[in-house]
């Protein structure tokens, strides 16, 4: 299959390559997204229970939130166009005895052979990384079913964003490895609710998640301001 390779950053991609060895790590480069987690987790769940589901998670590396929600009772399919992070979370999904299907493929070509494939679509942390967010926000939609859920988390764009997401993550913690994020490249949730209503996404809910520095603890909040997960929904009775 001929993958339309336009919406994808190869220096992006590059990136999580380099770096798949580490995804399961809780003390490495990802353990920003293993302590995120549980907070993904129960907001999709509390959304939109998994159990039974069929679920597509978009950029889903090496399946930190793949396997949680195949776990959670869902039955996942998972893609990405790293080929390491992929063959990372094969492995890991054989070793931990989870089934999940995992393809090298982009969101929009998927989208072409599987429209209304899914109950619930997940793309977290990645439209911060790709050339075309919005092309990606409609393939989401056409991958979910009518009456189906869409989640995105991704990072906001304001000068406190920039202080806690950029100075602070790489450059005092050393959360993250230097030049993970491009303030440029955040979305306002306002930006990116245009995009999900022009595709004719429904608002659910919005939440934070927040970094305590002297807990050193993530937790969930109504403050928005900077690392953010947002829950949409298909509305019935539209046509693919
Ligand atoms: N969603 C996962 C991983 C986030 S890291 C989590 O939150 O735990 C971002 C991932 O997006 C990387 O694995 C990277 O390879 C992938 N990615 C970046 N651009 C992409 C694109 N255009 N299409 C598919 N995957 C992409």
């Amino acid at each position: 299959m001929q993958t339309d390779t336009s919406n994808i950053d190869p220096v992006e991609i590059k990136k999580f390559d380099d770096l798949a060895s580490r995804w399961w790590d809780q003390k490495g480069e990802f353990k920003p997204l293993h302590e995120m987690n549980p907070i993904r987790l129960n907001f999709i769940n509390r959304c939109s229970p998994l159990q039974d589901k069929t679920v597509l998670d978009i950029g889903c590396g090496g399946g930190i939130l793949t396997e949680s929600m195949a776990r959670s009772g869902a039955r996942v399919c998972g893609i990405d166009m790293g080929k390491a992070p992929l063959a990372v979370a094969r492995l890991h999904a054989l070793e931990e005895n989870l089934d999940i299907d995992y393809q090298q493929t982009t969101a929009e070509a998927f989208a072409s052979e599987h429209l209304a494939g899914f109950d619930i679509v997940t793309c977290m942390e990645m439209l911060e990384h790709v050339p075309d967010p919005a092309s990606i926000i409609h393939a989401c939609f056409e991958l979910c079913k009518p009456g189906g859920t869409v989640y995105f988390s991704t990072i906001n764009r304001n000068p406190k964003a920039y202080a806690m997401a950029i100075i602070g993550a790489e450059y005092i913690m050393n959360m993250l490895p230097k030049g993970t994020h491009n303030y440029r490249k955040f979305i306002r949730p306002s930006e990116l609710d245009i995009q999900a209503r022009q595709s004719g996404l429904e608002l659910l809910d919005i939440r934070g998640i927040a970094y305590n520095p002297v807990t050193h603890l993530f937790h969930e909040t109504h403050n928005v301001d900077v690392n953010y997960m947002i829950a949409y929904r298909r509305p019935e009775g539209e046509p693919a």
